[in-house]
This record gives C-alpha cells, sequence and structure tokens, in this order.
C-alpha cells in the first residue's frame, strides 16, 4: 500500500485537475479490505483510461495495482489464466500473444487494467472480452468478502455489464481469468484489420500479426492519451429498433448502420456526430477530435465541466437531427 499524494491529474487519462481526501495505490485484496474499513466511501481507478472528473473526490481513491498472472488450469486445446485486476491491459494482451496464447490479440492497445475490462465489457476489432471470459473474483465492498462470478451472473453486454448496474461501485474486482486458445483461428472480420495485414504483406496471419495491425491501426487512428487528454469514445454506439432504421435511412441512404442478430441496428455514433458538424469543433481547451469524432479532448486546462457542457451539447443536436439518443460510455466522477 501506498500514498500518492491528493491530485488526480496524473491518474485519469484526460489529465483534469481535481482533487481527492487522498490517493492510495492497494496491491493485494486485504489492502483493499483496510482501505474500505478506513473510508468505507473510497472510489476505485484503475488505468483511469474511462473516467471524467467533474470535481474534486470527498474520500479516498484507491488506484488498483494487484498484479499476477497464474495459469489455472489447461487442456489440449485451452489454457485458463488468472490475471490481477491493476494489470496493465495491453502487457497482458501482448504476453498472451507471446506465448502463443489466442483470444486477445484484437483488443491490443486499449488503455487500462484488466480489472476494469469486465465493467464495460471493453471490445474492438469485432471482438469484446467476454468472448474469452471464464470468470473473476470481486470485493463486496458492503461484507468486505470476495465471491466468483462467472460469466452469467456478470450480464455482459455491448460496452456493459452488472457492474455498470446493480453491482456499480459495490462490486471491486480483484481479478479476472481468461480461457486462452492453444491452436488460435484468427479474427480478420474488420476491414481496417484485414487492410493492415495487406500493408503489411501478410497473407496467413497469425495471432501475433493481428496484434500488430491493429496496434498499427490503433496508432494511426487514436490521439494517444500521453500527448492529448482524452478517455477514448465517449459515447456508445447507439442501437435502434429496425423501424426507428428504416425511417431513419430513407432521410439518410448514406448512414452506416450494423445489423445486430436481435434485429435491432447499431449505428456509428461518429458519423452522426460528425453529421451534427462538430469534428474538430473546440471552445476553450474542451474539444472534438479532428479526426475522431467519437472523442472528446482536452487540449490543456480543460475543466471537467466544461467537457461535459460539449458532450450535453452534442448529444442535443444528434437528438435533434437524427432523433437519437447518444449515451455516455465514459463514467463521470
Ligand atoms: C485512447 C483510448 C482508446 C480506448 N479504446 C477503447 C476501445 O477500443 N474499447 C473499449 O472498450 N474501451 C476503450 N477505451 C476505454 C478504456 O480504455 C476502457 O474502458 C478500459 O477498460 C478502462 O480501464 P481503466 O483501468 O483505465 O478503468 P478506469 O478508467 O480506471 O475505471 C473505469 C470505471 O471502472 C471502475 N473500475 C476500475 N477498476 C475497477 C475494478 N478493479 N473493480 C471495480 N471497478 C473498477 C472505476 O471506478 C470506473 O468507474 C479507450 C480509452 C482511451 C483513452
Amino acid at each position: 500500500m501506498t500514498e500518492r499524494g491528493t491530485s488526480l491529474r496524473q491518474f485519469t487519462t484526460f489529465g483534469i485537475d481535481a482533487n481527492a481526501n487522498c490517493v492510495v495505490e492497494a496491491n493485494s485484496a486485504d489492502d483493499l479490505i483496510t482501505l474500505f474499513k478506513n473510508d468505507p466511501n473510497a472510489k476505485v481507478l484503475g488505468g483511469g483510461s474511462n473516467v471524467l472528473l467533474n470535481a474534486d473526490v470527498h474520500s479516498t481513491v484507491i488506484l488498483i495495482r494487484i498484479l499476477g498472472r497464474d495459469i489455472v488450469c489447461e487442456d489440449e486445446q485451452h489454457v485458463w489464466i488468472r490475471f490481477g485486476a491493476g494489470e496493465t491491459w495491453h502487457d497482458i494482451v501482448s504476453w498472451s500473444v507471446d506465448q502463443g496464447w489466442g483470444g486477445l490479440e484484437n483488443l491490443a492497445l486499449i488503455p487500462g487494467t484488466v480489472g476494469a475490462a469486465p465493467m464495460q465489457n471493453i471490445g474492438a476489432y469485432g471482438v469484446e472480452q467476454n468472448s474469452v471470459f471464464d470468470s473473476l473474483t470481486a470485493l463486496d465492498r458492503t461484507t468486505l468478502t470476495e465471491a466468483p462470478f462467472d460469466a452469467p451472473s456478470c450480464e455482459f453486454g455491448y460496452r456493459d455489464s452488472v457492474f455498470k448496474h446493480a453491482l456499480r461501485d459495490r462490486a471491486i474486482v480483484t481479478s479476472v481469468t481468461y480461457r486462452l486458445s492453444k491452436q488460435p483461428i484468427v479474427n480478420t472480420a474488420y476491414l481496417d484489420v484485414r487492410n493492415e495485414l495487406a500493408a503489411m504483406n501478410v497473407a496467413s496471419p497469425t495471432i501475433r500479426d493481428v496484434r500488430d495491425a491493429v496496434v498499427r491501426v490503433r496508432t494511426r487512428k487514436l490521439p494517444d492519451p500521453r500527448v492529448i487528454g482524452n478517455a477514448g469514445s465517449f459515447f456508445k454506439n447507439p442501437i435502434v429498433t429496425a423501424d426507428q432504421h428504416d425511417a431513419l435511412k430513407a432521410l439518410h441512404p448514406e448512414m452506416p448502420a450494423y445489423a445486430q442478430k436481435d434485429g435491432t441496428h447499431k449505428l456509428a455514433a461518429a458519423w452522426l456526430i460528425d453529421q451534427c458538424g462538430w469534428k474538430g469543433h473546440r471552445r476553450g481547451d474542451a474539444g472534438v477530435h479532428a479526426n475522431q469524432a467519437l472523442v472528446l479532448v482536452n487540449y490543456g486546462a480543460a475543466t471537467g465541466a466544461e467537457i461535459l457542457e460539449l458532450a450535453y451539447d452534442i448529444q442535443a443536436s444528434v437528438l435533434e437531427k437524427f432523433n437519437v439518443e447518444l449515451e455516455r460510455e465514459v463514467n463521470v466522477w
């Protein structure tokens, strides 16, 4: 357990200035228990890559730094690895690829920690973490006991899980176990990944090639939070009914939309925002990224309130133009 002062600025990728009563690293479940006994209202942060600080935090902020990579069991086809919640996500993706174990490679370079990955069921390039998820352990902050969760009890959905609803702020993830494949089949369903592999002159990609392709695409397309503050996609891609989709398509035939298995359609939030003229918009130090309309950025000294106000205005204009509600993906504190 290490105290890290009171400033939160360096602990979220938006780089927003705000303070907590104190910031402390937890290296074990026992540390968490001690910290929650001291401050039952303490909040937890992993890599801070999905949090917008809108105010000072009047409690302890616990940085989850629980490490560990343990083989739980294996058979001829799979290996089950338990990762500590504080492991850096991209490091465990790369490490798994280096072992020859497949399943996580499409999720390379997503910032943040293992423990936060199930919260919004992170996803990218055609894969979500629940496709290889086995189970997790979480500490219940009210009873201070750890309990296992299997996949059904996590209620994973698109950027969603039970930890964003009934168990929000209650279950603190301490480890996650993934079932990785020893005979991986690569997923190159996404055009960006296929194009990048072609540019790399790779005809029969391995998981390493897919990881490298994803890293190259992401490095080119997404703003690096070390250079410009951001939390990735600020909004989720909205899901609309078939009727809503048909009505919108009639008005905007060029609108991108992806049919879902349940008959609904997923729209591209970035396209909707772009159509409302927001791409590249800047208001003080808060802005909409010039190449990625879905990414709100802090050019340096923006406050959380300024970013949030911009987000509200974007939501209002998308609602007015398309009658579609954009839901925030980022957690606001
Ligand atoms: C440039 C960029 C690109 C991104 N790309 C993607 C992408 O492609 N796909 C995607 O899905 N996301 C993406 N994200 C969002 C973000 O990286 C993920 O949501 C990531 O999982 C957040 O991890 P974190 O450790 O930083 O979480 P934090 O931001 O620290 O926390 C997020 C939330 O989870 C809670 N939390 C954190 N750790 C725990 C824990 N151990 N137990 C319980 N609650 C916890 C926090 O209290 C908070 O409410 C991107 C972000 C950035 C900055």
